[in-house]
């Protein structure tokens, strides 16, 4: 937990999902995919190759086949992360692969059955259970965001409004790096609230789909947890420490065609997957070490994913493959980019008091809610003590719990003790026989008055209460809050498999070593007795390397058939959109005239920020259009200096020449001019107008085509 900055690599495992109904008739059994679960590697078959040629190796820090459980994924690869994230650490988690060979169902799984619950609800259980656990020391705020990004568009699915609103905005800040502006957050106190808040935010997902496999196939869905803790330090000042959790389900990584597709369709296939195709391009910038420049601002995705990806962050990422044949050019691109994303370094560190926390303003809310509280409670004690003749003296700031109790309870039963002196009071004054109808009048509304005070100091005082209440029990305290239902038993076996989980990693860890020192050590070892057993030797040797060559070159071919098949798509592409530009073009040319065209590109601006064109508004902003909203003296009411002779012309309505003055805008104009405040001022000036002109229906032609 040190805070100084370490490097460690994205940990990259992956999970093969088993044969289903339709794939198992077709193809060889078991598929073409094999994992070696103790060295962690995965075994590849190509279906179409000769058995002759070599088969695939990939090795990875962990790997998972069709028996997996989700539980040792997520004790053996999840656990120590979130363990990082509760520490203040940042963690990402992101689901990779084809659709339909489980990335969903490897984030969040059958969650009513506990075995086969995913990462996502584990994580929820394992945060909850450690503040459950922890010291009564700490202080925890939990909070939860849910969005996600479809067509380059993010959607926050936590606001209810979301299918109407325009997708939010990404800004970035030197403190918190890249965020998305205006997020619903949800402050969730319990295992029960922050589920809840997946659900609402799954079903607005569903909401918006008209076909949920095809929407969860094409979009992203970010769900992230801040955790905050405070804890006094050795200073005895009170650290805060926040640690960040994304949990990613990528949209499926199989190529969209384009091909055959014109127009907006085009345009809006080459978006879908914008977000991915960044993706790969910042883990190949990344993993590659060389390129100094890494696109993260092509796409939301990569923006949002700068941290976690070579920056302050530890990451997984969980690549899914299917085992079935069909799918082979898949499952190896799958590996491929797996393989790639192992190289990326990050850079994690602990969080610590961060300038943003949410915690620090809430505990000094709190505070000051509490200060305000306990200064009312103490004003009606002294009152209460005065009323009953006690000598009052306040000793110190300091007071105990028990004390406050006290004072709480002095103060309500001063409270009612008001309330019956007043009540007995008034009673007096109805039977005084002596006083006067009047004045009796005016003594009892006097002392209705004042009971109506009371009544509101009370209900300020009940709704200050309220408020800390409601605020205190944001708060999640250590062991306090949430009780822990396991039992002693329970705890030791959670205990004894984590232990496990860990033991089974570093073994990997140390086979994977092994292996690879073993072909490095291989000739220095060994001595040989006579000529003939060098020979022997040298010629294993030989033929190993020569499998390793044919392997590597195999690759290469791959590597470079890919890269032309991806070209082609990409000239494909590039045509496409090149006929669509033409065809702008001599709609341009020929159809608008240069002038307007001329003016329009000069209002025209690139706003980087939303990636988009903006046509600069005509009517200038508030400071700069004081000269535009006069209208010069010799045209009331009309839009251009006006002769005398035209004006009279105009009122009397014979010359046509006159009558189409001032009645339409001509210009070509993209947006509807925002001209409200010119067209106040122009109201008033057009009542004087109407007293001048005696042909009222011609006025309110001049009027309507001005609001057109
Ligand atoms: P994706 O989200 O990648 O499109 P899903 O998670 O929806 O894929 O998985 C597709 C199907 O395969 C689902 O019916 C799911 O239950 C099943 N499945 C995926 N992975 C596994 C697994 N490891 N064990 C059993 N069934 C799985
Ligand atoms: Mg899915």
């Amino acid at each position: 937990m040190s805070k100084n900055k370490s490097r460690e690599s994205v940990k990259v495992v992956v999970r093969c999902r088993p044969l289903n109904r339709k794939e198992e008739p077709n193809g060889p059994a078991g598929g073409i995919v094999q994992m070696d679960l103790r060295l962690g590697q995965v075994i590849l078959r190509n279906p179409r190759a000769p058995p002759s040629e070599p088969q695939k190796t990939f090795t990875f820090d962990a790997v998972y086949d069709a028996n997996s459980k989700q539980r040792d994924l997520y004790d053996e690869s999840v656990r120590p992360l979130i363990d990082s994230v509760l520490a203040g650490f940042n963690g990402t988690i992101f689901a990779y692969g084809q659709t339909g060979t489980g990335k969903t169902y490897t984030m969040q799984g059958v969650w009513l059955d506990p075995e086969k619950r995913g990462v996502i609800p584990n994580a929820f259980d394992h945060i909850f259970t450690h503040i459950s656990r922890s010291q009564s020391d700490k202080q925890y705020l939990v909070r939860a965001s849910y969005l996600e990004i479809y067509r380059e568009e993010i959607r926050d699915l936590l606001d209810p409004n979301h299918g109407s609103a325009r997708g939010l905005e990404l800004r970035e800040s030197p403190e918190t790096g890249v965020y998305v502006q205006d997020l619903t957050s949800c402050v969730c106190k319990s295992l029960k609230e922050i589920e809840e808040v997946m659900n609402v935010g799954n079903q607005a997902r569903a909401v918006g789909a008209t076909d949920m496999n095809e929407h969860s196939s094409r979009s992203h869905a970010l769900f992230l947890i801040t955790v905050e803790c405070s804890q006094p330090g050795p200073d005895g000042r009170k650290h805060i420490r926040v640690g960040r959790l994304n949990l990613v389900d990528l949209a499926g990584s199989e190529r969209q065609t384009k091909t055959g597709v014109q127009g907006d369709r085009l345009k809006e296939a080459a978006k879908i997957n914008l977000s991915l195709s960044a993706l790969g391009n910042v883990i190949s910038a990344l993993a590659d070490g060389r390129s100094g420049h890494v696109p993260y601002r092509d796409s939301k995705l990569t923006r949002l994913l700068q941290d976690s990806l070579g920056g302050n962050a530890k990451t997984v990422m969980v690549a899914t493959l299917g085992p079935a044949s069909l799918h082979y050019d898949e499952t190896l691109t799958t590996l491929r980019y797996a393989n790639r994303a192992k190289n990326i370094q990050n850079q994690p560190r602990v969080n610590e008091d961060p300038k943003d926390a949410l915690l620090r303003e809430f505990q000094k809310e709190i505070a000051r809610l509490r200060a305000q509280l306990n200064h009312r409670r103490w004003r009606s004690k002294q009152k209460k003590d005065q009323l009953e003749g006690e000598g009052w003296e306040r000793d110190g700031d300091e007071e105990t719990e028990g004390e406050e109790e006290e004072v709480e309870k002095e103060a309500e039963e001063y409270m009612k003790m008001e309330e019956q002196r007043l009540e007995k009071e008034k009673e007096a004054i109805r039977e005084d026989q002596s006083m006067l109808a009047e004045e009796k009048q005016r003594l009892l509304g006097e002392k209705e008055k004042m009971m109506g005070d009371l009544r509101k100091q009370q209900e300020a005082a009940e709704q200050l209460t309220a408020k800390y209440k409601a605020m205190e029990s944001k708060l999640l305290v250590g062991g306090k809050n949430i009780i822990d239902h396991t039992n002693e038993q329970q705890k030791m076996l959670e205990i004894k498999r984590q232990e496990i989980a860990e033991q089974t990693r570093g073994e990997r860890e140390m086979q994977q070593q092994m292996l690879v020192q073993d072909e490095e050590t291989l000739e220095l070892k060994e001595t040989f007795t006579s000529l003939q057993q060098e020979v022997e030797a040298k010629t294993k040797k030989l033929k190993k390397l020569y499998t390793k060559l044919q392997c590597i070159k195999a690759e290469i071919k791959d590597v470079n058939d890919e890269h032309v098949r991806s070209r082609q798509e990409l000239e494909q592409t590039q045509n496409e959109l090149t006929r669509e530009l033409k065809l702008k073009y001599l709609i341009i040319e020929n159809f608008i005239p240069p002038e307007e065209k001329n003016k329009i590109m000069n209002r025209l601006t690139f706003d980087p920020e939303e990636d988009q064109w903006k046509l600069k508004s005509l009517v200038p902003a508030e400071s700069e259009s004081l000269q535009m909203k006069k209208r010069p003296v010799s045209a009331v009411g009309y839009k251009r200096p006006i002769s005398q002779h035209a004006r009279a012309a105009i009122a009397t309505g014979h010359h046509s020449r006159y009558r189409a003055e001032n009645i339409m805008f001509l210009e070509l104009d993209g947006t509807l001019p925002s001209t409200s405040s010119v067209d106040r001022s122009s109201d008033s000036e057009m009542n004087q107008s109407r007293s001048l002109d005696d042909s009222p229906t011609k006025d309110k032609g001049v009027r309507k085509s001005r609001a057109l």
